[in-house]
């Protein structure tokens, strides 16, 4: 990064702080050169290995788009929808591993989809699982109910009349 100000290249930090945001970093930095401030804002790279063996950065728009299907007809907003990418962005990145499976962000989205809808979340599980009979759908329904029964009230989502 050079300076915003005489295009040096050398800059020292004085400050570093997580972002708002949880995931980039804000760093104060001082020029070497002409000694003015000026602030950066690091993202840690985050890369996804597709089963295909290709890698590419992680996007939560890609999450997005692959949970949007699942979401079709149900009460599921664009704003529903960008907290999950937040989340599984999050809940990814904990793992602190520079590079995930396209396989862990998928298990990721599970988790905040089945408090999202649950309609969506059996749809998405079925495509993601290979569901291949009624009794993987069966099985799936079970681990929800028993997620609802043993979750604290208030935190539920009841699915909405249509
Ligand atoms: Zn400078």
């Amino acid at each position: 990064m050079n300076c915003p100000y005489c295009r040096n290249a050398d800059s020292r930090v004085v400050d570093s702080r997580v972002a708002d945001d949880g995931v980039s970093i804000r760093r104060r930095r001082q020029c070497t050169s002409c000694t003015r401030r000026f602030t950066t804002i690091e993202t840690a790279s985050l890369s996804v290995l597709k089963q295909s063996g290709a890698v590419e950065p992680f996007s939560r728009n890609k999450v997005i788009n692959g949970v949007r299907k699942a979401c079709q007809g149900r009460p599921v907003t664009d704003h529903d929808l960008a907290i999950l990418a937040q989340e599984v962005e999050e809940a990814v990145r904990t793992s602190g591993a520079a590079e995930i499976s396209a396989h862990q962000v998928g298990l990721a989205i599970l988790e905040p989809l089945s408090r999202l809808d649950e309609v969506a979340y059996l749809r998405f599980a079925s495509v993601y699982h290979n569901f291949q009979s009624l009794q993987d759908f069966e099985t799936a329904m079970q681990k929800l109910r028993e997620q609802r029964s043993s979750s604290p009230k208030g935190t539920q989502r009841p699915l909405s009349a249509e």
